[in-house]
């Protein structure tokens, strides 16, 4: 559906801001672009409907390179949604968001019709419509700028850092919303954040973008935290997520002892059990990568890590056999540390 091929950007100043992009991304998804601030995010995604052109290399939406194709009609096919939510600031919440249907052709009655329909979608109680945006919260112009980006109903969704300003416990609901709406709506949805966990919490697919905007890993929520493919996913992840504990996929933790610390901190116990995996991260916290512990031998259902073993003392190996790094965990005495979660 929208196909990266070679994509490189580099800005007059010499900038590489993108650098040999190949990426598939799959219709009707939720595709995250994550990655520390000025690792290309914006810049891929601003490529996809035309706003920035790429050096060289080609991105096609649908089969059809976005070079040759009208970029009127390629962002009529493209909602876009930016951090400060972008809102016509003289008109009022409802004709904000029946401003393209408007432009394109829809009645004025019509498209304020359908534009109530949309607020409703996103969460937006019918009483602000009448609202200019300064006179709602940064969570309510949020979901504004949504409304306004699915009005003209386009298959395409990009949404950048669109939940960054807004307070963690609105982002949240936001986020949520977001959930709903793509099970609903069934939309390919390019979505960028900095953060890995609404990273994790949103995306289908995530790709993790590092310094130099090279690609660094692009899998499923659930591999890039068990199989970090680079260091530097690992660090990303590992230090973003702060793996200091059991972290359950309900997104649920608990906390359990920083890994740096003696074995008398380490008392805290965690019991596993049955499907659990164990989290390996070594001496620099850097994670290692999950294992599944069932069936492994020392490490039996209800067996407990304590302070005799939580800690152990070899680094795991680069490039090492996490059962064996396990192994040498559990059974010696500091230096390595072990998280848990249910699978
Ligand atoms: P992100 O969205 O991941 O924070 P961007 O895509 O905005 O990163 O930027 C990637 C890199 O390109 C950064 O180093 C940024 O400073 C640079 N950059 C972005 N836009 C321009 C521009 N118009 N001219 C020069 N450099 C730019
Ligand atoms: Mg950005």
């Amino acid at each position: 559906m929208i196909r990266f091929d070679g994509v490189t950007k580099q800005f007059p100043d010499g900038t590489t801001a993108v650098d040999r992009l190949d990426l598939e991304i799959v219709e009707g998804a939720f595709t995250v672009f994550v990655g520390p601030s000025g690792c290309g995010k914006t810049t891929s995604m601003r490529m996809i409907n035309r706003m920035i052109a790429p050096s060289s290399g080609r991105i096609e939406v649908d089969g059809r390179d976005v070079a040759s194709v009208d970029a009127v009609a390629l962002r009529r096919g493209i909602g876009y949604v930016i951090q400060s939510a972008g809102l016509l600031p003289h008109r009022t919440v409802v004709d904000n968001v029946a401003t393209v249907p408007v432009l394109t052709g829809t009645s004025r009655r019509q498209a304020r019709r359908e534009a109530m329909a949309v607020l409703e979608r996103v969460g937006l109680d019918a009483s602000l419509a009448t609202r200019y945006p300064a006179q709602l919260s940064g969570g309510q112009q949020q979901r504004v700028g949504v409304a306004r980006a699915l009005a003209a109903d386009p298959p395409i969704l990009l949404m950048d850092e669109p939940f960054s300003a807004v307070d963690p416990v609105v982002r949240e609901d936001l986020q949520n919303e977001m959930l709903r709406l793509q099970a609903d709506l069934e939309k390919t949805i390019v979505f960028v954040t900095h953060d890995i966990d609404e990273a994790v919490r949103l995306g289908d697919r995530i790709a993790v973008f590092g310094t130099g905007g090279v690609l660094q890993q692009y899998d499923t929520p659930d591999r890039v935290l068990s199989s970090p493919a680079t260091d530097f996913v690992a660090s990303f992840v590992g230090r973003d997520r702060g793996y200091r504990g059991l972290s359950f996929r309900d997104g649920s933790s608990v906390p359990l002892h920083p890994l740096s610390t003696t074995r008398a901190e380490a008392a805290t116990e965690v019991r596993l059990e049955p499907s659990e995996w164990v989290l390996v991260v070594d001496e620099a916290d850097r994670p290692r990568g999950w294992m599944d512990v069932t069936g492994l031998e020392g490490v039996r259902a209800g067996h407990s890590i304590d302070e005799s073993t939580a800690a152990g003392g070899s680094l795991f190996p680069e490039g090492g056999d996490l059962r064996q790094a396990l192994d040498a965990a559990i059974s010696s005495p500091s230096g390595i540390g072990v998280a848990v979660r249910r699978d």
